[in-house]
């Protein structure tokens, strides 16, 4: 008897991904390309506004967009109730998150619960958050990844981006290298927990690790190039995602590291920095080649010992040791009870992050 066919796949893709030099003049053009409404909100920080939201302002003006500003502060889940409220109060039907990290988390997951389009215009590239369909929103005192809305464009201006501190660049490509260790957990989850895996999003997440790694001497501070190249790439992991209907193929096991020490509350490494470390360890502990990843990351200018992110070696166990806790649906080669202590002190030791 045949098998009827059930399968339903969904792929929410973003139709405009502009990037380069002087990319922000083109926002009106995306925008009457999304919507043939007046009204707009832009969510933006006080600095983000100044940086890049007041260009964009004056520009949807000066075509006759009533622009409505609202700024705000961390990604907590009172922000995104605020800027839900005041956008139902507006009746507008996009609206536009400009920043680096936290207005773009707000902005997408005010989107999607309204159910109206997002435009992510990035003042910076650290982290891949500004090219896909996953919010990080802090409950109280723990940040929640949750599902949001795909941007339904992306507008990176290079020539704004590059005057963002290199480090925040390095770290966006470390969180892009991170996919090489994430698509490794994806596929052990397949073999071991019969997880559906999507070869086509596992391949892009791939690509655009392997691009970091092909490219990472370009990957150089005061260079909008490098910029550029980085946005590509995070685009890519994007993508992914959307493909995969998950963050499994840009998140895995050096994620669950990266999340352990943000709730341990220790060091002051960025996410994607955290990530890349995460990622020389979970390659150790694969079998894989993680003396590559060190010196990608090396090569990129982004940290590859704990005291680069302000950690110490018993943080960094803690961390290991309940990395498997943070995300139990998830699989990855942490395993179900994950790390004992003399493995991760000796995974520490061996890839020479202590
Ligand atoms: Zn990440």
């Amino acid at each position: 008897m045949l098998v009827p066919f059930e399968k339903l796949t969904e792929m929410i893709l973003p139709r405009d991904v502009i990037g380069g030099h002087g990319a922000i003049e083109k926002i009106y053009e995306v925008f009457r390309r999304i919507s043939d409404t007046d009204k707009v909100v832009i969510v933006a920080g006080k600095n983000t506004y100044e940086v890049a939201g007041k260009k964009v302002e004056e520009i949807l003006e000066t075509k006759g967009v009533n622009v409505n500003v609202l700024i705000t502060g961390d990604a907590t889940e009172e922000n995104v109730e605020y800027v839900k409220e005041e956008t139902k109060k507006i009746g507008a039907k996009v609206i536009i998150g400009v920043g680096g990290g936290t207005k773009i988390d707000i902005a997408k997951k005010s989107a999607f619960d309204l159910n109206i389009d997002f435009i992510s215009v990035p003042t910076s590239a650290s982290h891949d958050g500004v090219a896909s369909p996953r919010a990080s929103i802090k409950k109280g005192d723990i940040s929640i990844s949750m599902e949001a809305s795909m941007p339904v464009a992306i507008v990176a201006d290079t020539e704004i981006m590059v005057k963002s501190p290199f480090r925040f660049l390095a770290s966006g490509a470390a969180d892009v290298l991170s996919n090489l260790t994430a698509v490794k957990d994806w596929s052990l989850a397949h073999r071991l927990k019969g997880e559906r895996i999507s070869s086509s999003a596992y391949m892009i997440a791939e690509f655009a690790a392997n691009e970091i790694i092909n490219n990472s001497s370009q990957i150089k501070p005061n260079l909008e190039e490098s910029v550029w190249f980085v946005m590509k790439q995070i685009a890519f992991s994007g993508i992914a995602m959307s493909v995969a209907g998950s963050s499994r193929p840009a998140s895995g096991s050096e994620h669950m590291f990266a999340h352990a020490v943000e709730a341990i509350k220790k060091g002051n490494g960025l996410h994607g920095e955290l990530c890349g470390i995460g990622t020389i360890i979970s390659m150790y502990l694969h079998g894989g080649d993680w003396s590559l990843v060190k010196d990608t990351l090396k090569n990129i200018g982004a940290p590859v010992k704990l005291d680069q992110v302000g950690l110490n070696e018993e943080d960094a166990i803690q961390a290991l040791m309940m990395a498997h806790k943070i995300r139990p649906d998830r699989y990855t080669i942490l395993g179900e009870n994950g790390l004992s202590e003399n493995a991760a002190r000796e995974a520490l030791k061996i890839t020479g992050v202590i």
